[in-house]
């Protein structure tokens, strides 16, 4: 017998991590679960992991900058034409997407990655059988 169910689970609005702590099968759980976990849930509508909002000594509570188009663009890009799952690092002057290269990406992928501004893609030679490691650096 198959049955469907639904789940819930937050993500963030700004990163679009998933709090994957738990996939709650009532809305109102997930939220409560993420809060817990620093999430921010206090904007209408909108939720943010705590690497992606900052509380100040007066309290106040600042979202961060959104992110830059061309980091939305490439992340999305790798995920859906390069075919890997990239990991996104945030740091104060610069993101960092990074993957392993399975298969060397085509001259056009790394052309269309290469025609943001400020972007740089360097190598990293892995040791049979591990993969090389590319990383691509956007500064802000
Ligand atoms: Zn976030």
């Amino acid at each position: 017998m198959i049955i469907t169910d639904v789940f819930f689970a937050i993500k963030c609005d700004r990163c679009e991590k998933v709090h994957d702590e738990i996939w709650a099968n009532e809305e109102d759980n997930a939220v409560e679960t993420a809060k817990e976990n620093d999430w921010l849930c206090t904007v209408p509508g909108k939720h943010y992991c705590p690497n992606c909002y900052t509380v100040n000594d007066l309290d106040e509570i600042k979202i961060n900058p959104p992110f830059p188009l061309a980091v939305k663009n490439i992340k999305g890009f790798v995920l859906s034409q390069i075919g890997n799952t990239p990991d996104l690092s945030e740091f104060d002057d610069r993101f960092e997407i990074s993957f392993n290269e399975n298969k060397k990406m085509f001259d056009f992928q790394e052309n269309y990655i290469n025609s943001f501004e400020n972007v740089f893609i360097e190598r990293f030679n892995g040791n049979f059988p591990k993969a090389n490691k590319v990383v691509i650096t956007i500064k802000n």
